[in-house]
């Protein structure tokens, strides 16, 4: 998955130095950067959601862990993460809550992950497409949109 936060540009305008690249997010900085307490567990938690190309279910993280922790341990660490804006909970075929990174859009309490999700019919996962956008829709009189969700859904790369 393409995390955009990862690879953040800063540049130097007003002296002669040549642009320099900061250093990428390491997942203790995502932590602080969100306001959430650093353990191991968390750090593990993380490097598995940014590390994967699709969302996963509880049960997979809790199966990719190197660390020792509990399932309400988990539980609690994943519904922190959502709560800081740090990932987001799409449903899986089967209706199963499944989490993937946010990026800069989201923050405490808000998330805006404008993107499409997609889900395979065929291995039933579900991907963020980050590069698919939500389409403007217009919407009747006195209508506010506050969330939208683009759902689609077929067959992925690796069922094809
Ligand atoms: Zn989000
Ligand atoms: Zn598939
Ligand atoms: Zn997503």
């Amino acid at each position: 998955m393409v995390d955009l936060s990862q690879t953040q540009l800063c540049c130097i305008y007003f002296c002669d130095q040549p642009l320099t690249f900061a250093a990428p997010m390491t997942d203790t900085d995502m932590l602080r950067h969100h306001d959430l307490r650093v353990t191991a567990l968390r750090l593990d938690l993380l490097r598995i959601l940014r590390g994967s190309d699709r969302a996963l279910t509880h049960q997979e993280v809790e199966s990719r862990l190197k660390v020792e922790a509990d399932r309400v341990s988990v539980f609690r660490s994943l519904n922190a993460f959502e709560e800081a804006g740090l990932v987001h909970r799409v449903l899986d075929a089967r209706g199963t809550s499944c989490f993937a990174p946010c990026g800069d859009a989201c923050g405490h309490g808000h998330h805006n992950d404008a993107h499409a999700h997609f889900r395979c019919n065929t291995c039933g996962h579900v991907f963020c497409l980050e590069a698919v956008e939500l389409p403007k829709v217009s919407l009747p009189k006195g209508f506010k949109l506050t969330s939208g969700q683009l759902q689609l859904e077929g067959t992925c790369n690796s069922c094809k």
